[in-house]
């Protein structure tokens, strides 16, 4: 992993290191335009052509119903089952706290205003299954996706070899009581869901992270169609913060975490220690030529670095401007700088709370934002799958009371017409 000191870099070099899956050149997004027109076009025979050319399986329908799913769910161990229920009843509580009923208020006598939550009902989820398959991510969508009730969940992912999904998705599935997944990965998934084929339903709204190709897809089609999207949610990251209160082994596992989701994920560390920064690159090595999937993690670390910074608020400066999708403060002294993080996905905080425990398991949600979008994106959650709509009622006292308020700003602005809607009432 490169070094570098916080202090040596200018502005302008600063920003060039925390840019990350820029396309410059245009080639996913041409790509991504040529697949999401045929789909466009072609429907579920383009659906069918992808599967061939991309994911390299013939499939003769496009999806798997609910007898299909709990015959491939069977294969699972129980304890690979209680796992999964333990993800699904923690994820599901922390979740349910987020339904919230808002209090109305008065804003003049006789003038109230609320706010109530009606689900989105046509939702889409896509789950990866690209280089990894990802029942985590189906639980970390489907749970908030029926805690706030949407009618109808259409559920994507990519087929696997056997022109099917793993028994895990399949299990998923039934504790989420869907009724039929659809066998389409990626852009074409995407642009399946915005557009609607013969098979496939179109959404309203759709969710889910992805590779390059998902995200780019996703950002295309929410310009270009009334589907909106949850964030762009791409190749995954995770920023490191340590002082020498942390332990070399754990900042080298959590790394390579994060590296082993794809070669365009990317860790980075801050550290107010070179000696540490050492020990943890010495770490990485180690650590690294054990995993199964060393050769993806091994070209996601060449294009990580080590940035030693003088101290803990300069490494939350790095960061705030890094934007992080996952942030772990891996020092005791974490309580001191939790208050300066502006901008981040989820954040892990201490030597004992490993990035991996929220990616399954603690009950937060993994959909986060990457590729700096953190700035301005929240990760998913109940509010992603629901709309808010104002509610107000007045009175004949609030009337008069807010009239003629109304009357001279419509009349500031020129309205007439908006002016005579209150006095047409008040005569
Ligand atoms: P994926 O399901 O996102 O993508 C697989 C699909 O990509 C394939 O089905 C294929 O259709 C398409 N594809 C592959 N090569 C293509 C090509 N050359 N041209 C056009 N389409 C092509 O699975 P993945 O690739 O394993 O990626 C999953 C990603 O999700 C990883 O980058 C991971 O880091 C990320 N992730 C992000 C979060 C988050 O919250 N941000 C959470 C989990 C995973």
């Amino acid at each position: 992993m490169k070094i570098y000191n916080y202090s040596d870099l200018s502005a302008a070099e600063l920003a060039k290191l925390v840019q990350r899956n820029v396309d410059p050149a245009n080639e996913i997004r041409a790509v991504v335009e040529e697949v999401i027109a045929s789909v466009q076009q072609n429907g579920d025979m383009a659906l069918l052509d992808y599967a061939r050319r991309f994911d390299k399986v013939e499939l003769d329908k496009l999806y798997l119903d609910k007898a299909e799913l709990a015959q491939i769910a069977e294969q699972l161990l129980p304890e690979q089952k209680e796992a999964l229920q333990t993800a699904y009843n923690n994820i599901r509580k922390f979740h349910k706290t987020q339904l919230r009923k808002e209090d109305s208020v008065e804003t003049m006598p006789g003038v109230t205003c609320w706010r109530e939550t009606r689900p989105i009902e046509k939702v889409g989820l896509y789950i990866p299954g690209g280089s990894a398959v990802l029942p985590s991510t189906f639980l970390m969508l489907g749970i908030p996706a029926r805690i706030a009730g949407c009618h109808e969940i259409v559920v994507c992912s990519p087929p696997q070899k056997s022109g099917k999904v793993n028994a895990f998705i399949a299990y998923v599935a039934g504790l989420l009581n869907i009724d039929r997944i659809y066998l389409a990965g990626g852009s074409q998934a995407v642009a399946a869901m915005a557009y609607g084929t013969q098979s496939i339903p179109k959404v309203d709204k759709i969710f889910g992270p992805g590779n390059q190709f998902v995200t780019k897809a996703k950002t295309i089609i929410q310009s270009t169609t009334t589907t909106a999207i949850d964030m762009p949610a791409g190749p995954s990251e995770v920023l490191v913060i340590a002082d020498e209160t942390a332990n070399a082994s754990y900042i080298a596992a959590d790394l390579l975490a994060q590296a082993e989701h794809g070669i365009d994920s990317q860790s980075i560390l801050a550290v107010t220690s070179t000696q540490l920064a050492q020990e943890v690159i010495a770490q990485v090595e180690h650590q690294l030529s054990v995993l199964p999937r060393a050769e993806i993690a091994q070209q996601a670390i060449n294009h990580s670095y080590i940035m030693i910074v003088k101290d803990l608020n300069e490494a939350m400066s790095f960061s705030n401007l890094y934007a992080p999708e996952h942030l772990i403060l891996a020092t005791e002294s974490w309580q001191q700088i939790t208050g300066q993080i502006i901008n981040a996905g989820s954040v892990f905080l201490g030597n004992l709370t490993p990035e991996s425990a929220g990616d399954y398991a603690s009950g937060t949600n993994h959909t986060l934002p990457t590729s700096a979008y953190a700035r301005a994106y929240s990760g998913v959650s109940v509010d992603s799958f629901v709309k808010k709509i104002t509610f107000q009622y007045i009175t004949p006292e609030g009337l008069e009371n807010i009239g003629p308020s109304v009357e001279i700003l419509a009349e500031m602005e020129g309205l007439h017409a908006h002016r005579n809607a209150v006095s047409i009432r008040r005569k």
